[in-house]
């Protein structure tokens, strides 16, 4: 059946690209959707958080589409640029260093920009490190807060604070610099509750450890942490 136009298609004509946002692996680079390999290959531009990681992954998928960098350090600078292409038509891909962009990185300034911009942004799903985490922790999923990183310095408490009597599951994402640090600040603040943290998922030395915040402690004190942490914690009872 032939499409039948109305006189104001033309007029509504947007010549506006898309910005894809397109989860990768956040470890083991088998868990890339055959999605996001079609969509980094056929837009004009990637914006990556990491231009080493977008390289392996570039090279294992043969993706030679361009990349630019857009990461925390830039991404200000960077989305205006962005922005001017999109509306000039271009498609252009947003990738984060591992996982889902937007989820505790600077993805989320562009994809706001966009929003506000009124240029189609469009999720390629896929992996996400507290997703994979939580899924098998055994802690409650019916109800969780995603609490991400704690503030490096200041805040903290005030943070820990206001979560102090929710009673479902919470998430914290942690760096090994300061993960000891932060699971003795949870022991003080929310007592011996469970936890499980889960280190390296997807990858060669993934390790999910389900115990408690004494026994966490008490552990951590006696090793040097490697790696990326997914923090589990159990909620008020
Ligand atoms: N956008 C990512 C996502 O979708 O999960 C998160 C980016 S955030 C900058 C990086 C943090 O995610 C790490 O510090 C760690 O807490 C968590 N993370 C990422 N990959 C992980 C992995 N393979 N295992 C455990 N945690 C991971």
């Amino acid at each position: 059946m032939p499409v039948e136009y109305s006189e104001n298609s033309l007029d509504t004509y947007d010549p506006k690209g898309s910005l894809y946002v397109v989860s990768t692996p956040i470890g083991n680079l088998g868990d890339i959707t055959f999605r996001a390999v079609e969509i980094l290959k056929s837009v004009d531009q990637i914006a990556c958080e990491d231009t080493r990681k977008a390289s392996i992954l570039a090279k294992r998928f043969d993706i030679d589409t361009p990349r630019t960098s857009y990461h925390e350090h830039n991404a200000r600078k960077r989305c205006p640029g962005l922005i001017k292409d999109l509306n000039n038509g271009k498609n252009i891909a947003l990738i984060s260093d591992a996982g889902t962009p937007g989820i505790s990185d600077p993805g989320f300034l562009i994809i706001r920009e966009c929003i506000n911009c009124g240029i189609p942004v469009i999720q390629i799903p896929g992996a996400t490190a507290f997703l994979t985490a939580l899924a098998v922790s055994g802690l409650p999923t019916d109800r969780f807060i995603f609490e991400g990183f704690l503030p490096p310095k200041k805040g903290r408490k005030k943070r820990l604070e206001a979560i102090s009597d929710i009673s479902c599951t919470i998430i914290f994402y942690e760096s090994p610099h300061r993960i000891k640090k932060t699971v003795n600040e949870l022991y003080e603040h929310f007592g011996d509750r469970r936890i499980v943290i889960a280190r390296e998922l997807t990858k060669k030395f993934e390790d999910i450890t389900r115990t408690t915040l004494s026994e966490a402690v008490r552990v951590l004190e006696k090793t040097t942490p490697k790696g990326e942490f997914v923090l589990i914690l159990e909620g008020y009872k």
